[in-house]
């Protein structure tokens, strides 16, 4: 069978002889384990007997990151520094923009080749492309936040059941796991730190960052804490995973989807626990269908649509059936503040904004009603859209994904979906409200739930009647 290269090569520059080091840049994918960009870096390091070192660059502009984003972000870089100082690794630390910074860093330690793990949306490309371009030397990517290399589908996918069959009959070549190469050359001089990764207070202080959203209430960046849950899930939540993983009121699933977005796990090494597990079959592939055909679906749209962060990218009868009801009058219009604050009144949809603001996710299944009922709420699905991605990146830790905007497109424009019975306002697109949650979760369980993550976050909670 036709095995599809992780790697990728970004530029035709050569390797330069006599180079200082091998820098692997970590930028998408923030472990020190499980990583297939680093483990290709120290296997080059270690041809070429250099020393391999890996730089993470803080960018304070990042697109629509904010103080809970960072703070999540370099809870995770304390324990990659730990973990690389471990493996005998040096780890560089700077801040910048991307782009000009790895180039500064691989000009001053005169490096002979950069190896860079691989993003999915645009600006991610973006700065890989032109850093190669700039750069004087070879610069590979590494696909290592895929199971299977996104490369392998060469066209935009329609739906998860065009993608299934062809995943499924690849993936027993990709679900193996990864050898770690013990580094033969250490880097003998001080590591370069413009930012200490132990002392995350000092370096959120210094950085001229958005502080207008808190931390999370609830969950620690990481990937020691990423592990932890993946334990959990494993003596847990994956047992009744089939049959649970709607139920909201019970926070079912994983909740390793921020930790994914990170890199601070991969999806690798939660696939092979899981298949290991000794579940049932039912649950396990109740949960790879999520983790590896949905996530990776969701990829493939970023890769291979342009417009993945647009209406444009949503399939044509979707935008037809939309505009063909653009102009039914609509049950209630709120403001932007209204809908932030999680005050319309709606119970479920407040439940689920102020799980959003408190603890940085939303369950699934609030998720999908959530964006939903933005289309009757707003002025046009074009605002729905705008809406939901806002208040996605802006409070979600695993925001500015390629599963938020294909989630979304998934509610608002049968993105990967189909054409349901016609009704007002939606048209074809698939109904689903708010006042039909109960037929799915308990819902004063749930709102007893977000009421308890709303006193941790020192917010004020939904009131029960
Ligand atoms: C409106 C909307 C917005 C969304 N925005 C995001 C987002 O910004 N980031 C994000 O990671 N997910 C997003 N999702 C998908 C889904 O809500 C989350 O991935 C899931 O709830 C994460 O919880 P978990 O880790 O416990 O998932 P689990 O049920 O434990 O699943 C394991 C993993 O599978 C993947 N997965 C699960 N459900 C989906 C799905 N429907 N589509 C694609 N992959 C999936 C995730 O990586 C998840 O971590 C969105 C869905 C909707 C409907």
């Amino acid at each position: 069978m036709e095995i599809f290269r992780r790697e990728a090569e970004l530029n035709d520059k050569p390797v330069k002889p006599g180079g200082g080091a091998v820098i692997c840049w970590m930028q998408s994918v923030q472990r020190a384990h499980d990583n297939h960009a680093l483990e290709y870096a120290v296997e080059n390091a270690n041809r070429l007997n250099l020393p391999v070192i890996v730089l993470f660059i803080l960018d304070p502009a990042y697109p629509a990151a904010n103080l809970r984003h960072y703070t999540f972000m370099l809870q995770g870089i304390a324990d990659t520094a730990k973990e690389l100082e471990n493996r005998g690794i040096a780890f560089f630390t700077a801040i910048g923009p991307p782009v000009e910074t790895v180039v500064r860093v691989a000009k001053s330690l005169d490096a002979a080749m950069l190896v860079t793990d691989r993003g999915y949306l645009r600006h991610l490309r973006r700065w890989r492309k032109e850093a190669a371009a700039v750069l004087k030397i070879r610069m590979i990517e590494v696909d290592t936040n895929c199971v299977i290399p996104c490369t392998a589908f060469t066209k935009e996918e329609y739906a998860a059941y065009t993608m299934r069959k062809k995943y499924n009959r690849l993936l027993p070549d990709y679900l193996v796991p990864l050898k770690t190469h013990k580094p033969v050359k250490t880097f003998s001089q001080d590591p370069m730190r413009e930012f200490n990764p132990y002392d995350i207070d000092g370096t959120l202080k210094i950085l001229k960052i958005d502080r207008s959203v808190p931390p999370s209430a609830v969950y620690k960046g990481g990937p020691v804490e990423a592990r932890k849950l993946l334990d959990t899930f494993l003596d847990g939540g994956l047992r009744d995973y089939a049959v649970e993983h709607g139920n909201a009121a019970i926070n079912s699933g994983s909740r390793l989807s921020p930790y994914l977005h990170y890199g601070h796990i991969s999806p690798l090494r939660i696939a092979l626990e899981v298949d290991e597990s000794g579940t049932g079959r039912e649950n396990v592939g109740a949960f790879l269908e999520q983790l590896l055909v949905r996530r990776e679906l969701s990829i493939n749209f970023t890769w291979h649509n342009e417009n993945y962060d647009m209406p444009s990218g949503w399939p044509e009868w979707g935008r037809l059936t939309l505009d063909g009801h653009r102009k039914d009058p609509r049950p209630m219009i709120y403001l932007r503040e209204r809908l932030e604050a999680g005050e319309t009144g709606d119970p479920v949809w407040d439940a689920a904004q102020k799980e959003l603001l408190a603890s940085g996710r939303i369950h699934n299944y609030p998720r999908m009603i959530w964006a939903k009922k933005l289309l009757e709420w707003t002025k046009s699905p074009e605002e729905a859209w705008e809406t939901a991605v806002w208040l996605n990146d802006r409070y979600a830790l695993d925001g500015r994904d390629p599963n938020g905007f294909t989630g979304i497109a998934w509610c608002i424009g049968g993105k990967h979906d189909r054409p349901w019975p016609e009704r007002p306002i939606f048209g074809k697109i698939r109904y689903m409200s708010t006042g039909r949650a109960g037929s799915h979760f308990n819902v004063k369980g749930y709102i007893n739930r977000v009421n308890d993550l709303c006193t941790a976050a020192g917010i004020q909670g939904i009131d029960t009647v």
